[in-house]
């Protein structure tokens, strides 16, 4: 526990994050002011909610009254060497991120998943495993759903749950003493490269995590992962997560099974029961399994779990069958590598429905993949970029969501799969990949 009674804090950025950092500190004593260099946040419901915290706020400059403070908090969305945080430092105010913060009052177990795919999955489940077993869990952090948040709202209500965090690389940056019970690294493959120099730059902000852990905690690694082998060296004692043979996984998969192990009792579920579709969530449920295990006593949480979570919205979600036509969402999907994994999910073609707005990231790594689709059809500004990559004769540029649909339902035959993965961002025509996911459901749950 860190005493912060009295102590002068700075927060920067008024978003989710720092909104969350800021209420938690305030109620514990400190004295909190949120500096936010966008003046058009400055709304009158914010500062109304500001005072009633009593957060001093200043909102379209950072200015020198932040320079004596004891300690800022950095939102995740400010990149760690903004000159802000770099003046900070050079005036001796130490820059921590808001995970570090709910950590120091967050007395109850934690366990810290990250991964460059497969976080807000793996953690939304191992929180639902853990909740379905009868115990007290929330599912916080890069989802949606701040970790200072989370532990403000547990000390008002006095529980003691289990908190389950999904952890970016832009809140590791900042982090000093965070050290979960167990920490969970699913998979790294390039990606933010537009706020790290290079692939190894991001690789470290990740690894932060294991920073701290002892040996008396735990890491769960996908050792399958090549770059996890090559790069992840940690004390703490390691669950493998992997598909080849290990004394020491407690989760795996073979010939149509899952077999877990609790408190060293074996237990094994059909793949057929299991709603989660796709080899890569194969792994986010052994991941998710393995970092929750210690704290399970028997099998018929993880059963009901397992046999009821259908996922997060708009990650490979199973939308509805029409006709015997079965209809999924994954508009999460922005770039060519998740519309792989997705296809990859499916044993059988899949009528592709791909477009949006171009991230300027190559479409032409799909041509090794055309045998798993029946038909494309395009959306949006990146149909003729698509045209013109994917070397592929059933390629129908319909422009907008609607008519793809329509014209996908129309040529499908008796069990194929419409699959909603854009590979793009949704800008060109959404104003986020939600608002695009649920018209793609109310499409499909309109169509006659
Ligand atoms: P994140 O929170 O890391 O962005 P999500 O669970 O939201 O991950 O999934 C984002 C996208 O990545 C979805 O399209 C999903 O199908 C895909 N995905 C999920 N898990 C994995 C995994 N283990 N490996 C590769 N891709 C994955």
């Amino acid at each position: 526990m860190i005493y912060v009674e009295g102590k002068k804090v700075v927060v920067l950025g008024a978003q989710r994050s720092g909104l969350a950092a800021a209420r938690l500190l305030a109620f514990l004593g400190a004295d909190v002011i949120i500096s936010e260099n966008n003046p058009d946040l400055e709304t009158p419901d914010l500062v109304e909610k500001l005072k009633t915290w009593g957060v001093n706020y200043e909102f379209g400059e950072h200015s020198d009254q932040l320079f004596d403070a004891n300690f800022a908090v950095i939102s995740p969305g400010i990149p760690t060497r903004a000159k802000i945080a770099d003046q900070l430092r050079w005036n001796n105010v130490p820059v921590v991120s808001e995970i570090e913060v709910a950590f120091w009052f967050s007395e109850t177990p934690t366990i810290a998943i990250t991964g460059s795919n497969g976080k807000t999955t793996t953690t939304e489940l191992a929180a639902d495993i853990l909740k379905k077993s009868g115990l007290d869990a929330i599912a916080c952090g890069n989802n949606g759903f701040p970790f200072c948040e989370a532990t403000y709202q547990s000390i008002q209500e006095d529980r003691h749950p289990i908190y389950v965090v999904e952890t970016s690389s832009f809140q590791l940056e900042n982090i000093q003493l965070f050290a979960p019970h167990t920490a969970v690294l699913l998979n790294l493959s390039p990606n933010h490269l537009d706020r790290y120099r290079n692939f190894e730059e991001y690789i470290r902000a990740k690894i932060n995590l294991f920073n701290n852990l002892s040996r008396d905690r735990c890491a769960v690694l996908n050792i399958d992962d090549p770059n996890i082998a090559k790069y992840v060296n940690v004390k703490a004692q390691v669950i493998p997560v992997t598909m080849k043979k290990h004394p020491d996984r407690i989760a795996s998969f073979e010939n149509g099974y899952f077999n877990f192990k609790i408190k060293n009792v074996p237990y094994q579920i059909e793949e057929s029961k299991i709603l989660l579709p796709g080899f890569h969530n194969k792994y986010n449920i052994m991941s998710a399994f393995s970092a929750i295990a210690s704290f399970l006593d028997s099998s018929a949480g993880v059963t009901e779990s397992l046999t009821t979570f259908k996922g997060i919205p708009h990650r490979l979600e199973y939308v509805d069958t029409k006709n015997t036509i079965l209809f999924y969402n994954d508009s999460k999907s922005t770039t060519v590598d998740s519309v792989i994994v997705a296809i990859k999910s499916f044993d059988k073609p899949v009528h592709l429905i791909l477009g949006g707005r171009d991230k300027g990231i190559p479409f032409r790594p799909l041509n090794d993949h055309l045998d798993r689709i029946k038909t494309i059809y395009t959306i949006g500004e990146a149909s003729d970029i698509i045209t013109f990559e994917v070397d592929f004769d059933k390629i129908i540029p319909c422009k907008t969501l609607d008519k793809a649909v329509q014209k996908a339902y129309e040529s499908a035959e008796p069990g194929d799969i419409v699959l909603f993965s854009p590979g793009c961002a949704s800008f060109d025509q959404y104003e986020n990949f939600e608002q695009r996911g649920e018209h793609f459901v109310n499409i499909v749950k309109n169509l006659k």
